[in-house]
C-alpha cells in the first residue's frame, strides 16, 4: 500500500467523551469513525485488523472441526417469545415491524435461531457432537455504549454452539473451546486469565470467561497468588475463615441504642468487630410482571455482591429502595433484623449459617438483639451473596485473593438444554426416545478485541500493534521524496518486501519527516524502515515501535535484518 493513496485520515484530536486510549488512538490514528452512539465506521486501517483477528479466530475454531455458518441478522421475535429471553433482554432488543407487519428483532446473540436452525435437521445422536459458529454483526441496544469499540451497540461477534447427546461429550467440548480460546488469544499477543464467571439466572452448569488483563478494564477479577483460580467478582468464592475476631460474650437479650444509625455506629456502641453484626440489605427484586422487596441478611464485615444475590432471587433487576417503602411494609430501616419476620422473602449469606454471638436489629425504632444464635434460622434461604474481599483466602488452595481488572473478550457456557427444551429441539438418542439437544455456546468478542489489544499495548504516542495484529508489518518511511535515491531505494525494498509476502506500507507523502514519523508512531505499525540522509553513506534505520529502539543498519542487510525480526 502507499500512503499517497491510502485513506487514513490521521488526525491531533482526541473525541471529546473518550478516556481510553484505544478509544482516543483508533480513532485519532484513522481505524474508526464514530457515526453514533456505539456506532462505528471501520476504515481500511481498521477493517484490516478486524480482518487479521477474524482470520485466527477461523483459523483456530476450524482445526477443531467447528464449522463456519452465516445467520440472518434480522431475526424472527417469536422465536424470542418461544425462549422467553424477549423478556430477560428487555430493551436491549431492537425491535421493527416489516412491510407486512412481520415483528423482528436485530440479533444480539444467536442461540434461538441456531436452535432453530439445528432442529429437524438433525434428528440422530448420530449426527452429534455439532459445532457451528459464524463472525457476525450484533446489536445490543446498551444502555450506556461508551468507550469506542468497547462497549459498542454495534459490533462483531464470534459466536459458536455445540449440541450433545450427552453431559460428558458438553464438558469435553467446552474444554476443547477454552483451549482453542487461549491459543487464540496468545497468537493475538495477549496477556490474558481465564475466570470462573457468573452464568447468570439461565442457569446452566459452567462458565468461564477470557480476559484481557487491563487497568482500564470494566470487570473486576478476583485471582490467587499462588494458583490458577480466578473468577469474576460476580462468582468469585473463597475458603472459609481460619481465624475470628474476639466475639462479644451476651446472652441474648433486647438492647436499647440510641444514636445509633450505622453499622459502623454500631460496631462502636458495642465495641465488636462488624463480623459479629448482622447487616441487612433491602432491595426491590424486579420480575416480568411484578416486583418485592427482599432482605438480604450478611455479616456486617462483608458487602453485598448484586450480581449473585440477583441470581439467588432470580429476578431481572434489583433496585434501591427508600426508607418510605420499607416503613409501607412494617418495618424499621436501620433497625433490620431476621427474628419474626413475616411476609418478607429473606435471603441469608452463607457465612451466617448457624453464626453464634451475633448482633442484629431487632425490627424496633432503637433496639437491637445481642447474643443471637442463627442456627434458629433452620430452613431459610441461605446462599453465597457476599462480595469477595481482597485478602480472602483462595478457594482452591492455600493463597489469598486479589483483585485484577479485566477485559471481557470470550465467555464460555454451558447451556444444558435450556434453549433446545424451550424451542422443542430434539434428536432421538440409542434408544430411539426423543431428547432435547444439550448445549454449549461461546461467544468472543471480535470488535472488542481491537480495542482490547491497543488497551495493552499502547503508549503517550499512539498504538503498539503486536505482530499478529498489525495492519502493516513494516513501514517504509521514504524520509524526502524529492531526493531520487531515497524514493528509488524505497521502492525497492518495497517491492522485495512485498514478493516475500510481508505485508508492507511505504510512505511517500510529499510530507515533513517529523510529521510522517508522528503518524507511524500514532498508527503503530511493529516496525518502520527510515530511509534518509544516512543512505549516502550506505545506512537506513530500523525503528521498533514496541521498544521505540533506533538501529542504524547497512542498507545491503536491511532486507535480512527486517526479515529475521519480523519472524
Ligand atoms: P458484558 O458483560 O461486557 O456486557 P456480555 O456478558 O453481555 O458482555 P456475552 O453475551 O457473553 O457478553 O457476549 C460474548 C462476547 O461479546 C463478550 O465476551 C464480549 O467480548 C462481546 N460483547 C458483548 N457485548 C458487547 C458490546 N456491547 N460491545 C462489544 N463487544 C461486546
Ligand atoms: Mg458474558
Amino acid at each position: 500500500m502507499r500512503f499517497s493513496k491510502a485513506f487514513i485520515p490521521t488526525a491531533k484530536e482526541a473525541p471529546n467523551d473518550a478516556t481510553l486510549a484505544s478509544h482516543i488512538f483508533l480513532t485519532r490514528a484513522g481505524f474508526i469513525t464514530q457515526v453514533s452512539a456505539g456506532l462505528y465506521n471501520f476504515l481500511p486501517l481498521g477493517k484490516r485488523v478486524l480482518r487479521k483477528i477474524e482470520n485466527i479466530v477461523n483459523e483456530e475454531m476450524s482445526s477443531v472441526g467447528a464449522q463456519e455458518v452465516d445467520l440472518s441478522f434480522v431475526t424472527p421475535t417469536e422465536l424470542w417469545e418461544e425462549s422467553g429471553r424477549i423478556e430477560k433482554f428487555g430493551k436491549e432488543l431492537l425491535r421493527f415491524k416489516d412491510r407486512k407487519n412481520n415483528s423482528f428483532v436485530l440479533g444480539p446473540t444467536h442461540e434461538e435461531m441456531m436452535v432453530n436452525l439445528v432442529k429437524n435437521r438433525i434428528t440422530s445422536y448420530k449426527q452429534l457432537p455439532l459445532n457451528l459458529y459464524q463472525i457476525k454483526t450484533k446489536f445490543r441496544d446498551e444502555a450506556r455504549p461508551r468507550f469506542g469499540l468497547m462497549r459498542g451497540r454495534e459490533f462483531v461477534m464470534k459466536d459458536a454452539y455445540s449440541f450433545h447427546s450427552s453431559e460428558d461429550d458438553l464438558d469435553r467440548e467446552f474444554d476443547l473451546m477454552e483451549a482453542t480460546y487461549k491459543k487464540i488469544l496468545t497468537r493475538l499477543g495477549l496477556d490474558y486469565r481465564v475466570v470462573e464467571a457468573d452464568s447468570g439466572a439461565i442457569g446452566g452448569s459452567g462458565s468461564k470467561e477470557l480476559m484481557v488483563i487491563a487497568d482500564s478494564g470494566e470487570d473486576t477479577i478476583a485471582v490467587c497468588s499462588k494458583c490458577e483460580y480466578g473468577a469474576n467478582i460476580e462468582a468469585a468464592k473463597r475458603s472459609a475463615r481460619l481465624e475470628f475476631p474476639d466475639a462479644p460474650q451476651a446472652d441474648f437479650m433486647k438492647f436499647k441504642t440510641p444514636n445509633v444509625n450505622s453499622l459502623e455506629d454500631l460496631a462502636i456502641f458495642f465495641k465488636v468487630d462488624p463480623y459479629y453484626l448482622l447487616k441487612t440489605v433491602v432491595k426491590r427484586a424486579v420480575f416480568e410482571d411484578s416486583s418485592e422487596i427482599v432482605f438480604f441478611f450478611l455479616r456486617g464485615s462483608d458487602d453485598l455482591q448484586e450480581a449473585k444475590a440477583l441470581n439467588t432471587v432470580g429476578a431481572l433487576e434489583l433496585v434501591d429502595v427508600e426508607a418510605s417503602e420499607i416503613e409501607a411494609i412494617g418495618y424499621k430501616a436501620g433497625f433490620l433484623g431476621p427474628l419474626d419476620v413475616e411476609d418478607v422473602n429473606c435471603v441469608f449469606d452463607i457465612d451466617v449459617k448457624d453464626a453464634q454471638n451475633i448482633i442484629c436489629g431487632a425490627n424496633e425504632d432503637e433496639k437491637h438483639f445481642v447474643g443471637v444464635d442463627l442456627s434458629v434460622l433452620k430452613d431459610a434461604h441461605f446462599a453465597d451473596i457476599s462480595e469477595v474481599k481482597e485478602g480472602d483466602g483462595c478457594p482452591c488452595c492455600d493463597g489469598e485473593l486479589s483483585y485484577t481488572k479485566g477485559i471481557e473478550v470470550g465467555h464460555i457456557f454451558k447451556l444444558g438444554t435450556t434453549y433446545s427444551s424451550a424451542l422443542k429441539a430434539e434428536y432421538l438418542d440409542e434408544n430411539g426416545k426423543a431428547q432435547p439437544f444439550i448445549m454449549g455456546t461461546y461467544g468472543m468478542g471480535i470488535s472488542r478485541l481491537v480495542a482490547a489489544v491497543i488497551e495493552q499495548h499502547n503508549d503517550e504516542k499512539g498504538c503498539k500493534w503486536t505482530k499478529e495484529t498489525s495492519p502493516y508489518m513494516v513501514n517504509i518511511m521514504v524520509s524526502n521524496i524529492k531526493d531520487e535515491d531515497q524514493l528509488s531505494f524505497g521502492e525497492l525494498l518495497y517491492d522485495k518486501l512485498q514478493s516475500s509476502g510481508v505485508e508492507a506500507i511505504i510512505d511517500d507523502r510529499k510530507e515533513r519527516f517529523g510529521f510522517k514519523m508522528k503518524d507511524a508512531e500514532l498508527i503503530g505499525f511493529p516496525y518502520t524502515i527510515v530511509v534518509g540522509k544516512e543512505l549516502v553513506n550506505g545506512n537506513v534505520q530500523i525503528f521498533d515501535r514496541s521498544t521505540l529502539e533506533k538501529t542504524e543498519v547497512s542498507k545491503d542487510n536491511v532486507y535480512e535484518k527486517i526479515m529475521g525480526l519480523i519472524k
